[in-house]
């Protein structure tokens, strides 16, 4: 069965990075991908970042695959006027995308690209899943002249499947970040994940962290976590720290994934993309660096077509290629997309 994948090339050096991502998926596998407008390119053409029809081809995908959207051209104070960032929402909504995924593993040839020191970094090989449609900043929210709230609320079943999530990625610990020293929701997250834990997932460790110890040790010893599970505003500032660690954004990929057996329904597919945006600064010179674009089609090789030994042939030879001197101007060298594809391409084994 050719597995099908619908790309979102988007806006900015979006189309540029989204080509090669596809060059590469077709030298490790059969598919057959569907291309849509998506963001300020939707807007142009439709008025919306996001149709129904793209949205219900995504729905019927193997997996989504998407560049970046936004750029100055639609910058607008304008409440009422259609902005790209919408269609994210509009498809983590669509798609009951609820698990966040964000590997963070410095690569050796890049070292020192990182503001910490190598010592501390060595190693360092995690995963931050994060709960992306619960929590304070989706409950209720209230304003006065003199006075404010935000709802934080977390149910039992919000719980157990971002857990899960969290469980059978990891391979050898769960780190549960929460507050549980303050917030009631951090009380019960404990409680869900160690109930879970001891029932389906015994034989993987589990900590329990308080957020603010962990900040520190993201910082200190990096290396140690192996999966991070939290709720979406720690997980929101985590992934972003935990991110400066490989100390490029053009390097980082991310996986959001819904329900795979929702009740009555079809499984829901990812979606997979960069954590970079469609860096305007660049667009249409040729200059950006792919490999951001590269990890993320591996994360939807190993979690949205379950592809295991293809996803790693990829990240290998990411690997192989700046090991061998690859460096493309945001770490400080001078290929072009096309040179960074090349040496990519001619790495995979
Ligand atoms: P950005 O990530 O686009 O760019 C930040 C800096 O990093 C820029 O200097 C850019 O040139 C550089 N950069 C980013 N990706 C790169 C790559 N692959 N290769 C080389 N350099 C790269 O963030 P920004 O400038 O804050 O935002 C630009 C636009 O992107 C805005 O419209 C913003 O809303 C949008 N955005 C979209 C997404 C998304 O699609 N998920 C995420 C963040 C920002």
């Amino acid at each position: 069965m050719t597995h099908k994948i619908v790309t979102l090339p988007g806006d900015g050096i979006g189309p540029e990075i989204m080509t090669p991502a596809l060059e590469l998926l077709n030298t490790v596998g059969e598919f057959e991908f569907e291309e849509h407008l998506f963001g300020g390119a939707s807007i142009d053409a439709h008025g919306t970042a996001l149709t129904e029809e793209v949205l219900a081809a995504c729905r019927q995908s193997d997996a989504v695959l998407l560049a970046a959207v936004g750029g100055p051209k639609w910058d607008t104070t304008d409440p009422d006027a259609p902005r790209p960032e919408q269609g994210l929402l509009g498809l983590r909504k669509g798609l009951g995308l609820y698990a966040n995924l964000r590997p963070v593993k410095p690569l050796p040839a890049l070292y020192d690209a990182s503001p910490l020191r190598r010592e501390r970094i060595e190693g360092t090989d995690l995963l931050v899943v994060r709960e992306l449609t619960g929590g304070i900043y989706f409950g209720e929210k209230t304003r006065t002249a003199t006075s404010a709230t935000d709802v934080c609320t977390y149910s039992t079943e919000e719980i157990e499947r971002i857990a899960r999530t969290a469980f059978n990625a990891a391979r050898t610990k769960v780190s549960s970040v929460d507050k549980a020293n303050v917030l009631e929701t951090s009380r019960l997250w404990r409680e869900v994940v160690s109930q879970l834990h001891a029932r389906e997932f015994p034989h993987i460790e589990l900590e329990h962290v308080l957020v603010d110890n962990a900040a520190m040790q993201l910082i200190a010893t990096p290396a140690d976590f192996d999966v991070i599970l939290t709720e979406n505003m720690f997980g929101d500032i985590l992934s972003d720290e935990a991110a400066m660690i490989t100390g490029s954004i053009g390097m980082l990929p991310s996986a959001s994934l819904g329900d795979r057996n929702p009740p009555a329904a079809p499984t829901n597919p990812g979606l997979f993309e960069p954590v970079h945006g469609s860096a305007p600064d660049i667009a249409g010179q040729g200059q950006a660096n792919p490999l951001a674009m590269f990890l993320s089609a591996a994360l939807l090789l190993r979690h949205g077509l379950g592809l295991e030994s293809e996803a790693s042939a990829v990240e290998s030879a990411v690997q192989r290629a700046l090991s061998s001197g690859l460096r493309t101007p945001d770490l400080g060298g001078d290929a072009g997309t096309g040179q960074a594809t090349r040496a990519v391409l001619e790495n995979l084994e």
